[in-house]
């Protein structure tokens, strides 16, 4: 029985129709990779490295980045993994940087801004992580907290000179959509990167301007207001005018009903906590493409993140 559950759960999310929805694991060391895979996850969607700086109490230098990504790898076996740079600031503080206060860090040097500050502490990174692309993984890399093309562009230069420095081979580029911006500009940014993972933890916090660690706020810190549902699909179609993918890595992609709803509004691929994994596959499984697209639908033209779920057992 336990060889037939394990079985099942390493089965695709596969929906009535035969579409299939990518899973993905939010894993941030090698060790859990094991027990990743054994909920069903099916690569890496988001390994979040601020945790190697966070665990240490110092900065993990290029060879010490360099080891986890390659026993992370080899946990892997051949399977994807998404490793997104380095995201330090808003909720992510690492004392031992010595950063500069800032009166609303939300909103200030953080992720992608804080990275293209500090050579020192994005190319070692890269550096690293090029390395271990000469291992023949399918590794990806992607940015967090991206607004404007500019960042983009720059970042892509230096991945290019330290690619070609390594001798690496390529790597697919991504960028987190977690900004109303990015997700409004989504059209133009597409045309720059490979793929898109959108941040619903962080969408949801600066679209509806709800700090996304006040419990006070918590009730209505909702990914399913209508206005996030819009700029995820905006993302979608913004995304496909390019032929790119879009992955959601934020935890509306762990609910049941919230991986429901994104599948609908043509969401590629859902990455989230490992034990969350079986039953948003189960949840996918009993539905068609075609009824989930109609409840995505239902869902934009809703008044409220009540409405929206209230739609759950209705539509699908
Ligand atoms: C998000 O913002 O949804 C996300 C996945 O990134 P983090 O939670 O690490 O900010
Ligand atoms: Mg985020």
């Amino acid at each position: 029985r336990r060889d037939a559950q394990k079985a099942e759960r390493s089965q695709a999310a596969r929906l009535l129709d035969g579409h299939v929805v990518a899973i993905g694991a939010n894993v941030n060391l090698p060790s859990q990779v094991p027990m990743a895979i054994d909920e069903g996850a099916e690569g890496v969607g988001l390994m979040r490295t601020e945790f190697l700086f966070l665990e240490r109490g110092e900065t993990p230098d290029e060879a010490a980045q360099f080891a986890i990504y390659r026993d992370m790898i080899k946990a892997l076996g051949n399977r994807p993994l998404i490793v997104r740079a380095l995201d330090i600031g808003g909720d992510k503080q690492v004392a031992h940087l010595h950063l500069p206060q800032e009166a609303n860090p939300f909103l200030g040097v953080r992720g992608a801004r804080l990275l293209l500050r500090r050579a020192d502490l994005l190319e070692p990174q890269l550096r690293a992580l090029y390395r271990a692309a000469k291992l023949g993984a399918d590794l990806s890399i992607m940015f967090p907290m991206i607004t404007s093309v500019d960042e983009v562009l720059t970042l892509r230069a230096v991945c290019e000179r330290i690619r070609a420095e390594l001798d690496a081979p390529q790597v697919p580029l991504g960028i987190m959509i977690e900004v109303p911006a990015a997700a409004l500009q989504a059209d133009v940014l597409a045309a720059h990167v490979d793929f898109f993972s959108i941040g619903t933890n962080d969408l949801t916090q600066y679209t509806l301007a709800m700090d996304r660690q006040n419990p006070e706020l918590a009730p209505q810190t909702d990914s399913l207001h209508p206005a996030v549902l819009r700029l995820i699909r905006a993302t979608v179609e913004g995304a496909a005018r390019h032929g790119r993918w879009v992955g959601v890595c934020g935890g509306m992609a762990g609910d049941p009903f919230g991986a429901a709803l994104l599948t609908g509004l043509g969401v590629n691929e859902l990455s989230m906590t490992p034990r969350d994994i079986p039953a948003v596959k189960a949840r996918l499984r009993a539905s068609a493409l075609t009824e989930l697209q109609q409840l995505a639908t239902h869902a934009l033209a809703a008044e409220s993140a009540q409405a929206v779920r209230a739609l759950n057992g209705e539509a699908a």
